[in-house]
């Protein structure tokens, strides 16, 4: 079970004949085996949802949320469901609301940098509209193909960008949302600043669509960086690669992207790397710089320089986008093969302080002999985001693989780290949250929650029970 109390109702045929009278028959869908698409994201929980309704306006999430505070049934918000902590996943005999359609990018406004979207909007959507205008929409998760702008603002993703851009959260000035009472709610400004009251827009941003539905989302843009350069170094040692991040950054370089694989990923995919050496190396850093053309190229050459001081075996530039994208397509493929080859895999996703990544890797063996479990390290070397892929050679051994989860994270939380850097929590990692989070915060949160949704109607049992 997802939730405990309070007691939910079924869709009876009443309700849902109020719901058709609310919504309209367009905007419903019933037959089984559409639903079935709408009961998974990108986790391996699934639970079908008694019907779906495609909203396509404010009024008509406004009108289901009202009906379900009346029969008290519960609604759960979802985007184009890519998630990966099962917030997107319904509540048992529930309904799926989804924001798909609500897709038009509304304005991009060049005098003020900002745009007005749909939360449907995908994200590389938005990113080539935004450039087709000489602006730029950092945030890059790496579903940004197939993930929506309010998914994006809900879980507030990151993306390899983070870095230098910062996450989603910087970029949501203003939004509105429906409460979960069925009000609607303007939040934030339209300008750079604003400090008037409590911050709501912010607590609505990664909230994971348990304290109201965004219809609405105004972002800020910057100016398009129109020169970007990539270098991929290789390390004999993953310590070294990480004592030349933080030379890096302490030598006053901003990258654009600073990302790294570890061994076991190299062995996985090294293979695909338009040069030699992968495999044999023990640790791989791709680092990318945007700006001015000219500066870009010389600020790598420097980067390069320091890589190489700090023991690399070899440094490789991608003369040219085709290259480029070879070499992001092999960070990419990392979670794909390790989906393809492992029976169980469990992407979680913690942070340690930047100079403590190489420290966190180093005592994970321990760990997958004591558990049973392979565990694959990559990620964002310059925010200390590491994707821990825990895998294991069948599904039967997944409880033991928990309580390995479990060790994990109370290694990155006793190096000062979080358990989560962009997923969330939903249902995939809830019972976690107390390693985390005092009583008292989870307590306030539950507070919070109650004030938005008296009737635990919204996306009930995500984040806590
Ligand atoms: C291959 C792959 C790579 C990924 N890479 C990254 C990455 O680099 N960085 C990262 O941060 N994430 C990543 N993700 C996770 C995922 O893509 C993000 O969490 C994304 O933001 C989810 O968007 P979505 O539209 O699919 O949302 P969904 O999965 O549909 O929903 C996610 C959560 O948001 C809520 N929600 C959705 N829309 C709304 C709305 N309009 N109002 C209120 N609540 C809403 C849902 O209830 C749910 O709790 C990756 C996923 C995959 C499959």
């Amino acid at each position: 079970m997802f939730y405990s109390s309070p007691p939910y109702s079924p869709i009876t045929p009443q309700i849902l004949a109020d719901i058709r009278n609310a919504v309209g028959e367009d905007a419903l869908i019933e037959d089984p085996a559409k639903l079935e698409e709408y009961g998974k994201d990108a986790t391996d929980h699934r639970q079908t949802p008694a019907i779906v309704v495609r909203a396509v306006s404010a009024a008509q999430v406004q009108a289901l949320l009202r009906l379900a505070n009346v029969h008290r049934f519960p609604v759960t918000p979802r985007g184009l469901g890519t998630g990966l902590a099962g917030g997107s996943v319904p509540s048992p005999g529930g309904v799926v609301l989804s924001l798909e359609r609500m897709n038009r990018i509304l304005s991009i406004d060049t005098d003020n940098l900002i745009a007005v979207v749909e939360p449907g909007v995908i994200n590389l959507d938005l990113k080539k509209a935004a450039q087709s205008k000489g602006l730029f929409y950092p945030p890059d998760p790496a579903s940004l193909e197939t993930c929506s702008i309010g998914g994006n603002a809900a879980t507030n993703a990151g993306g390899p960008a983070c870095i230098k851009y910062g996450t989603t959260r910087d970029y949501v000035l203003g939004l509105e949302a429906v409460l979960p009472t069925g009000e609607i709610m303007e939040m934030g400004v339209q300008t750079r600043k604003g400090v008037v009251g409590y911050d709501l827009t912010h607590l609505m941003v990664g909230s994971e669509g348990t304290l109201g539905v965004i219809t609405r989302l105004i972002l800020k843009l910057i100016p398009n960086p129109v020169s970007v350069n990539t270098l991929v170094v290789l390390f004999p040692e993953l310590s070294m690669a990480m004592k030349a991040v933080t030379s890096i950054l302490v030598s006053g370089h901003i990258p654009s992207a600073l990302e790294f694989l570890d061994r076991r990923c190299l062995e996985l995919v090294g293979d695909l790397l338009p040069f030699e050496g992968a495999r044999d190396a023990a640790a791989l850093l791709v680092l990318e710089v945007d700006g001015l053309p000219g500066i870009t190229e010389r600020e790598l050459e420097k980067i390069g320089e320091i890589c190489l001081e700090n023991g690399a075996l070899d440094a490789f530039f991608a003369p040219d986008s085709h290259k480029r994208s070879q070499m992001w397509e092999v960070r990419r493929q990392v979670s794909v093969r390790i989906e393809r080859d492992w029976p169980l895999y469990v992407p979680e996703d913690v942070v340690v302080p930047i100079g403590r990544i190489a420290d966190f890797v180093d005592g994970l063996p321990a760990l997958e002999e004591l558990y049973e479990m392979k565990i694959y390290s990559f990620g964002h070397a310059g925010d200390g985001n590491i994707h821990v892929s825990v895998t294991a050679e069948s599904r039967d051994l997944a409880g033991k693989v928990e309580k390995g989860i479990r060790a994990v994270l109370a290694r990155a939380l006793s190096m000062g780290g979080t358990i989560s850097g962009e997923h969330g929590i939903g249902i995939a990692k809830k019972q976690f949250l107390p390693m985390e989070l005092s009583t008292e915060s989870i307590r306030i949160q539950k507070e919070i929650k109650r004030i938005f949704d008296p009737n635990m109607i919204l996306n009930p049992g995500k984040i806590f029970d």
